[in-house]
């Protein structure tokens, strides 16, 4: 390409969907330069694939990855959230959403990469040891809660094994993605999540030896009827230390492998879509020095969503149900509720839990910037 120069040579490990939508946001921002990009993803696999996930996204963090048309991929639309709480309890998150058929959406993305001339090279397994003799001028661990290339620059993650059953042939019904907190079934949430005619069904494991159990009874006691089509567990990286060290200047962290996911709500896609926009734009402006302070210091990787979850996989429901004793039955938040339609909610639950004012306060922040950028 005469008076371009040389093509940025970019090198992805792993083309699951941090690999492709970096893929698409790096093409979606040129560099300023003119200097164009030749994308290489790596990905061990033989076809394009989707690892396991309960797939619900908001609309908001869908529509901001403007890259790629995803809106065909989605299978089933929300008006909102519920997540049910100890002490009979619920909180509607009014926010529109949805599930999205990853199983299409990501070889989608793979053929449109392809046709805006990236290289997918597929059944290539990267190891460590051959990561100190690739040429890139730009490197990007993509590759998941495993990533080869976090253990290259020496990063370190928290694992959380999701089980979750692909149900058919079900009736039950709702208008909302459902979460609940409930220390019958695990220490944090299980969830159900319809996408058209499957229901996701979940937990976050605790227990190797309980956590199916738990998970058929959960299913039971919620009237989840139909058939148990799919069975299948996979690890979330959450609380990453770091996504690029100064050792390493050319080398970056995206999605899973920098443990972007968030901690409360484990919702990654959104953790995804946020990060490969800030690590375009620094691959474009040549700031890639300053890809970690700027994830580092980003609402998806806010401290407090660490101490809340830790608090919440503690306590037990009764000392839940006590914390949100003056919530009332149900609880709106979101997208056109008032803030003074809970401001009385709040006074009353910050003064009659003096004695655990810094756990409210911290829960509340997390649960609300989770709202925005988690899932
Ligand atoms: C049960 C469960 C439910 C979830 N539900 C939700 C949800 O509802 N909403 C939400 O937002 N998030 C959810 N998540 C989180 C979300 O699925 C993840 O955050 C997301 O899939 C991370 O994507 P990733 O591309 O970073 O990693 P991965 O999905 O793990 O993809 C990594 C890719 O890299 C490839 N790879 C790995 N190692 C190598 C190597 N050495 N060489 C070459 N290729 C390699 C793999 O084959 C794979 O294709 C859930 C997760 C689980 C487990």
């Amino acid at each position: 390409m005469p008076g371009l120069g040389k093509p940025l040579d970019v090198k992805i490990v792993g083309g699951g969907l941090a690999g492709m939508i970096t893929a698409h946001q790096l093409l979606a921002h040129p560099r300023p330069d003119g200097r164009p990009y030749q994308i290489t993803i790596y990905e061990s696999a033989e076809k394009p694939y989707t690892t396991l996930c309960g797939e619900g996204i908001s609309d908001e963090n869908l529509r901001r990855f403007a890259a790629f048309d995803s809106f065909p991929h989605v299978a089933q639309t929300f008006r909102g959230a519920a997540w049910y709480m100890p002490g009979d309890k619920v909180i509607h998150v009014e926010q529109k959403c949805h599930t999205i058929e990853r199983a299409t959406w990501i070889p989608a993305m793979a053929e449109s990469f392809r046709k805006k001339g990236g290289k997918l090279v597929l059944n290539k397994k990267i190891l460590l040891e051959d990561l100190p003799h690739m040429a890139y001028d730009v490197l990007i661990g993509a590759d998941g809660p495993g990533s080869v290339v976090r253990k290259y620059i020496g990063g370190t993650i928290d694992i959380k094994l999701g089980i979750q059953y692909r149900v058919k042939h079900s009736s039950y019904a709702t208008d909302r993605l459902e979460f609940y907190t409930d220390k019958a079934y695990c220490s944090e949430y299980a969830w159900i999540f319809p996408k058209d005619d499957t229901l996701n069904v979940g937990l976050l494991a605790d227990n190797p030896t309980q956590d199916w159990k738990r998970l058929d009874r959960f299913m039971k006691d919620k009237g989840v009827d139909g058939k148990v089509a799919v069975r299948e567990a996979y690890p979330i990286g959450f609380n990453g230390d770091k996504v690029a060290d100064p050792a390493f200047p050319n080398v970056a962290l995206v999605g899973d492998s920098g443990g972007l996911t968030n901690p409360l709500t484990k919702g990654g896609i959104a953790a995804v879509i946020l990060s490969s926009e800030i690590l375009a734009q620094c691959v474009a402006r040549d700031e890639l020095a300053l890809y970690n302070e700027r994830i580092m210091t980003h609402p998806i990787m806010n401290p407090a969503y660490k101490k809340a979850v830790a608090w919440i996989a503690e306590a037990t429901n009764e000392e839940i149900a006590r914390l949100i004793r003056f919530l009332p039955k149900v609880t709106r938040s979101g997208d056109g509720v008032p803030k003074s339609e809970n401001r009385w909610t709040l006074l009353k639950t910050f003064f009659g839990n003096l004695d655990r004012l810094q756990d409210v306060r911290t829960i509340y922040r997390a649960m609300s910037l989770s709202r925005r950028y988690s899932w």
